[in-house]
């Protein structure tokens, strides 16, 4: 078979995508879709940059409820499907949208959600944006191996999501060595429930790793930066409950100072 004449068409239709960002982890359940999704609204706070989030985590989607927009439905426009619009510079797509209800599984093998995922970038209308925050299920399946063919070289690069726990940072290791086989560019690692600081004495108590920062030190080891490390804070997510944005609650928040620095490098 020659090449795929769906690649030219996704690559012309994201020619205005200036970040094309994957948010990856090792593991499920380390804050990777909150992670997204926080980060979307963090760097849609400044209004002149446009965002676009895309779910491609085909059987688990969390990303319209974690970003206030669930039980909304994708239009077609008149190029395309739209985004769902959850700010003016922030859209959002998600399988989410088209099922029909949160409690809905989808089942599906390999080439179905790759057409899925090929929908979501050759008939969505972006239109022009300065990131693409690109939301993956936990590990590395069809739907990375997806991203990255049909996205082919264009990947700015990738963020891996963990937690400190020492289960949790051995499988960073393979999304790391993932990325290199893939020819992904990795932006950094970002810990998350780095620590747990609380809300009454503002004391931070590291629950998880008690003794030094695991990620800090697998990232000297691979030669990664490490982009910052978010606590624990149950502002956080109940924010996600809301789908809303935690940094419009509590913006001097070391969590919130986490979120800055991250927008910062990327
Ligand atoms: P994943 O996408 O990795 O499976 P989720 O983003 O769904 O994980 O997060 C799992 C749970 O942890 C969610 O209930 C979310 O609200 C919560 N959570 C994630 N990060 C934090 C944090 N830094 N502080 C508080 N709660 C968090």
């Amino acid at each position: 078979a020659g090449p795929d004449p769906d690649l030219g068409v996704v690559a012309e239709r994201l020619r205005d995508v200036r970040h094309r960002v994957l948010i990856l982890s090792g593991k499920g359940g380390v804050g990777k879709s909150t992670f997204t999704g926080q980060l979307a609204f963090a760097l849609a706070d400044d209004e002149s940059v446009e965002v676009g989030a895309v779910d491609i985590d085909i059987c688990g989607p969390s990303l319209p409820h974690i970003m206030g927009c669930a039980g909304d439905e994708v239009h077609r426009a008149a190029d395309g499907w739209s985004p769902v619009y959850v700010r003016d510079n922030l859209g959002v797509m998600s399988i989410g949208f088209m099922l029909p209800s949160d409690e809905a599984a989808v089942i599906w093998r390999g080439p179905k959600k790759n057409g899925m995922i090929k929908q979501f970038l050759r008939d969505v209308e972006w239109g022009r944006l300065d990131y693409l925050l690109v939301d993956t299920p936990p590990g590395t399946s069809d739907e990375h191996l997806s991203i990255v063919q049909l996205l082919k070289g264009s990947i700015t690069g990738a963020i891996v999501v963990t937690t400190p726990q020492e289960v949790a940072l051995q499988d960073v290791r393979k999304e790391i060595d993932f990325c290199r086989k893939a020819g992904v560019p990795i932006l950094g690692v970002v810990e998350n429930m780095s620590g747990f600081v609380c809300p009454s004495c503002h004391g931070e108590s590291r629950i998880f790793y008690p003794t030094t920062g695991g990620a800090k030190a697998l990232c000297a080891e691979l030669g990664l930066p490490l982009l910052g490390s978010i606590p624990l804070d149950p502002r956080i997510g109940r924010a996600c409950d809301f789908g809303s944005s935690f940094l419009d609650t509590c913006a001097d928040s070391p969590a919130a100072q986490a979120y800055a620095g991250i927008v910062a490098e990327i």
